[in-house]
This record gives C-alpha cells, structure tokens and sequence, in this order.
C-alpha cells in the first residue's frame, strides 16, 4: 500500500507509521506523520481551492462528485481490501459499508441544490412588503477527523456532505485505518484532478494541528472524551464542530414482538463488525411475557456464531480495546452477573467471542459504558414503560431498537436517541434522507440528510423591500400616529383568540 503526498506545495515529512493487520500484527501500509505545519499546508491548499469548488454551483459539484463516486462504486473491492486488512473486518461487510457511503455520495450531490439554494419564505404580516429568501452557503474549508470502525462510511457521512454543500475538505482518517483514507482522496484526485479533498495521515497530533490550522468547521466522529478534547480546541477559535461520539444503544422487545425476529437482530446489532459500531446493539430489554423464548433463540444462534479469523465475526480492531471489553465483562460476572454464551476474554485474545450476559445489575459498566465489543446484556422487563426508563438511563442517547408489532411508533417516540428502528436494526444509518446523529455524550450536529447538507453551511437570509410599508417602523420619520396604528394591528392580531 502506498501513500499519497497530502498537500501539493509540500515537503513530506520524514517520520512515518505503520498501519496493521489486527488479526495477525503485519504491517499492511506505512504513511506519514504528518505535522502541524503540512497540516496548516493543506489548508492553505484547500482554502486556494475553496472559492473554485464554491463557483462550481451545484450542477458544477454533482458532476464531479458523481466521476468519483462512479470511480468508487467502480472499485469498491480494492476498497474493502483495504478496509479488511486495517481493520479485520470480513470483505462482505466491508462491501456493505462501502455500498453505503457510495449510496450517501450520490444523495448528498444529487439533492444540495434542492435543499441548499435559494428559496422564498413568508415574510409575515408586519413585514408584508418585504421579499424574504434564505440560501445556505458554504462555510468554506471543512476538516473531517474519522475513527476506524466504519473508516468509509463514518468520515463519508462528512466529507460527502460538506463537499456537495460547496465546501473544501482535509480528512484526518485513524491512525488505525490511514490506507482507507488514502485510498479515499487518490480517487478523488484521480475523477476530479484538483485537491478540494485531501487527506492528512497521523496520530490524534495530527488531528489536533487540523482543529487549530484555521478551517471553518470541524466534523469529528470518535470517543466521547476526544470529543471534549477537539471542542475544547475549536473553542479557543470560535470554530464550530459536529461531534459525532460513542453510543450504549438499547433494543426493546414489547410482548407482541417477532421474537425470533427481535434475536436475530439483537445478535447482529450486537455482534456485526465485532460489536465495534457506534450505533450497534449493546443492551436488550425484554417484556417477561416473551423473555425466555427471547433468550432460547438468542443463546442458540449466539452459540453458532464464531469470533475467528474469516468468520463473521473478526478480531478487535484496538488491541487496547479488548482491556476494555474484558473489564466490562469480568465487573459484570462479579457483580452476579451470568455469561450464558461466551464469557471471560482470555490475556493476549485479538478475537472476542460473542457474549450473551444476564442478571448484570443496571448501574454496572457494561450497562451504562460503551463496550464497544461483541457483547450484549439482556434484562427482563414487567412493562414498556420500565423498558423505556431503563433504555433512558445512560449518558449516551445515539441508536435505539424497538421490536413490536403493534405499538413501535408510540414507544419510539418517547425513546431519548437521535434515531430509532423499528422491526429492523440500524436501519436508519442507510437511509440517506434521514438525519444522524446523538444528544447527551452521543454528541450534536447531524450528519446525513438534509440537515447533514446545512450542517456544513451557513444560512444567508435576504429582505428585499417590495414597496414601502404601510406602518414605517424603522425610521426617525416614525409618527405617534403611526404607533398608534402598529399598537392596534398587533392587538387585533395578536390579542385576541386563545
Ligand atoms: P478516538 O476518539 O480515539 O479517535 C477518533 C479520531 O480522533 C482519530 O482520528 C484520532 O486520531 C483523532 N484524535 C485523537 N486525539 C485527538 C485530538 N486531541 N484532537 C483531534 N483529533 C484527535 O475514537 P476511535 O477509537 O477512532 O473511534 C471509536 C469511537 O468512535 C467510539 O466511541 C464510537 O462509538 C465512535 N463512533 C461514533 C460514530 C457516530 O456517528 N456517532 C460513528 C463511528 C464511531
């Protein structure tokens, strides 16, 4: 694998990293370190190449995005190549990923005219001889810093966004998924032939020299506590963020529920990318009518399902992540909790097995904590409503799941989450018109969508007078007379009634 020199106009730096295989520690790419000052380099870069993109237009952008999204979906096995290897994750769900993000490319470049140009809006009673429009324009040079469990998908829900909304973009990738990234702007090079996208390779140095380089706004998805850390730095420039962060996602199942349906789904939610998704399923409550029969089929199709190298479940992308998850799992076991599929995760395991856990009491880590491996507690519930209680007690309020046939709306809606599914599992992550994004330690700001195109701008509004007023309010000209006149058409307007 090779690397690509970030910023044209620049020396690259000598100091270099390994990207690794989780399964075995080979080294499947070295990239550059990139510092402070080839950071600031590729800004620069980028805000040269800003106000050409911003020209472009719309149709200008589609056009160009579309070459490169052709060019990736045209690809997208050497994609997943490179994601397998940096992360473990099996080909086929590397393919899925990346037939997401491709899918969000082509939304987010064939709908910003739509949602972005433009338009009239009522000016209102008062202001009745005012034309009145909005338009939201680019903000000009957007820095996305990306984690390494969806390393396509994630950091795309940005960059595809910001791009299409006119802005340039200069991508931090993880330290542990750098060839992703990579791979991401040579393709783009190669379609469009001009750095508005560039990418910068490092460790979380590196991510702090792209929130201090002077970009417009900063996108960043990782943990909650480098989330912290990166608005703490944009504060110090009033530069604004989104913060996409970690989840603790529950899945409820109602007494009506599909149950085989509801285990399926709790064991992929749980399970998928080795339980290393942001939105996946980390806890299950369950009405008492259906438990057993929820946890028969769980426990069965758990105990089929195998961590090991090609299987569908792949190693731990972190190494220092597999502490974690044993943590969470031996505190659980301590404190009366029971692992009826897996258990313990031995010293020096890459590969964590799927874990099924009961009795685990509600304030324990691997309750309230992200555990971010393939584990799952499941809890009886008397009623909906403590389900929905206990799916509301964590700090964290980004996914939810709820299974049942007849009430899936009504408990939905009073599930504390940015996005809920209903009768499926994360659905709404490939739903490009639907808006992503957590509340609480999840993070703010959305991605994806509508409000994940406005996000990267910034609205310009326009009163336009029409013809003079009929009340002039805002000149010294102003008479008694004439406020007399305004204090009774706000009265009559707004006085009356209930
Ligand atoms: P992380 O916080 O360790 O790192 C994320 C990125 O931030 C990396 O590129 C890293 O190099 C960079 N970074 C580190 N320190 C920095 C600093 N001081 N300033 C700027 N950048 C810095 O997260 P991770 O382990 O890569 O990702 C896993 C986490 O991401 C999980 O918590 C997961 O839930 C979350 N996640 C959230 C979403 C979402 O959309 N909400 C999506 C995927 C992952």
């Amino acid at each position: 694998m090779t690397s690509i020199k970030s910023a044209p106009d620049t020396a690259p730096t000598s100091d270099t990293f390994d990207s690794l295989d989780p399964a075995t520690g080979e080294v499947v790419g070295t990239h550059p370190v990139n510092d402070a000052a080839h950071v600031q380099a590729a800004v620069a870069t980028a805000r040269k190449e800003a106000e050409r993109w911003r020209a472009l237009g719309f149709a200008g952008r589609k056009k160009e995005l579309d070459a490169w999204r052709r060019l990736i979906a045209g690809r997208m096995e050497e994609l997943a190549r490179v994601m397998s290897a940096e992360t473990g994750k099996p080909h086929g769900d590397a393919l899925m990923e990346i037939a997401l993000a491709v899918d969000h490319l082509a939304w987010a470049a064939g709908h910003a005219e739509k949602v972005l140009k433009r338009r009239s809006v009522n000016p209102g009673l008062l202001m009745v001889n005012q034309a009145a429009s909005v338009e939201y324009r680019p903000l000009g040079v957007v820095g996305v810093i990306g984690p390494w469990n969806y390393p396509a998908f994630t950091p795309m829900g940005s960059i595809a966004y910001a791009l299409a909304a006119g802005n340039t973009v200069v991508f931090k990738p993880s330290e542990h998924t750098p060839g992703v990234g990579v791979w991401l702007a040579e393709t783009f090079a190669e379609a469009v032939g001009r750095p508005v996208f560039q990418v910068v390779t490092g460790f979380g140095e590196t991510g702090a020299a792209l929130t201090s380089a002077g970009v417009d706004k900063v996108a960043f998805t990782g943990s909650t506590a480098t989330g912290k850390r990166v608005m703490a730095a944009c504060a110090e420039t009033l530069t604004p963020v989104v913060i996409e962060a970690g989840g603790k996602d529950a899945l409820l199942v109602d007494a009506d529920a599909d149950v085989a349906e509801a285990a399926d789904a709790a064991l992929w939610g749980a399970c998928s990318n080795a339980g290393q998704t942001c939105a996946g399923v980390e806890r299950v409550y369950v009405h008492e009518q259906v438990y057993d029969a929820f946890l028969a089929e769980l426990v069965a199709s758990a105990e089929k399902l195998k961590a090991e190298p090609g299987g569908q479940v792949g190693p731990i992308t972190m190494p220092s992540q597999v502490d974690i998850i044993r943590r969470h799992i031996d505190d659980a076991l301590a404190r009366g909790g029971r692992a009826l599929v897996g258990g313990p995760v031995p010293e020096g395991a890459r590969f964590v097995q799927p874990t099924v856990l009961v009795d685990v009491p509600e304030d324990s880590a691997a309750v309230q904590e992200e555990t971010f491996g393939p584990t799952v507690t499941v809890a009886k519930v008397r009623s909906m409503d403590e389900a929905i209680e206990r799916a509301n007690g964590t700090r964290f309020a980004l996914g939810s799941t709820v299974y049942s046939k007849a009430r899936g709306m009504e408990i939905a809606e009073q599930l504390r989450a940015g996005m809920t599914a209903i009768n499926g599992v994360i659905s709404f992550a490939g739903v490009p018109t639907l808006p992503f994004g957590g509340v609480g330690d999840s993070g703010f700001g959305r991605i994806h969508g509508p409000d994940g195109l406005r996000e990267f701008t910034y609205p310009h509004a326009i009163a336009r007078q029409r013809f003079k007023p009929p009340i002039a309010l805002t000149t010294f000209r102003r008479s008694t007379k004439e406020e007399q006149t305004l204090l009774k058409v706000v009265k009559g307007l707004y006085g009356r009634g209930k």
